[in-house]
């Protein structure tokens, strides 16, 4: 399971500087020393993950990407050449559907797992306006709560059933 820190591939970050673009996913030119510090650190958990996901394929282990689904992560050409791959597929998930207030979209690229062993954690809200599961507004992951803490850390964790779901993906090959 490879969640690589999304904090400087997220475009809300662009809010206070754009320090990757679509194009760009690895990092613009010409940053401050401060972001390049943030990206380098950013390109090389990317660069570690991609490296561990070529030996997980020399090897058939199954293995599942994550990050955001608005992550720039994703426009990264070695991650794109990845999820062409025969033994690659692509799950989006929102979080709602597991029982938090918020959607949170998520994308997970899934390697040397069956289609079928993914199911559980493929379920997309289809509420229009309102959540689909629990009928309300989703609530804004924008801001911080009244201890300052804010809302992005708050919804970090994943749904405990999430985490079954992805258990069993991973594990799956092993239950037969
Ligand atoms: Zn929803």
């Amino acid at each position: 399971m490879l969640a690589p820190p999304c904090s400087t591939f997220s475009p809300a970050r662009d809010r206070t500087s754009v320090i990757r673009t679509l194009e760009h996913p690895w990092g613009l030119v010409g940053i401050s020393i401060k972001d390049q510090i943030k990206v380098d650190i950013g390109n090389r958990c990317i660069q570690a993950a991609i490296k561990l996901i070529t030996q997980f394929d020399h090897n058939g282990i199954p293995w599942i990407l994550e990050n955001p689904h608005s992550s720039k992560i994703w426009f990264i050409a070695e991650l794109i050449q990845l999820s062409n791959n025969s033994n690659t597929h692509t799950v989006i998930t929102d979080f709602c559907q597991f029982g938090t207030p918020w959607r949170k979209r998520t994308r997970f690229l899934c390697g040397n797992i069956d289609k079928q062993d993914t199911e559980r954690i493929n379920k997309q809200c289809t509420g229009c306006g309102v959540c689909s599961k629990s009928g309300s507004k989703h609530f804004q992951l924008a801001g911080s709560n009244k201890q300052g803490i804010p809302w992005t850390r708050t919804a970090m964790p994943y749904p405990a059933k999430l985490c079954h779901g992805l258990a069993h993906a991973l594990t799956a090959h092993k239950h037969y």
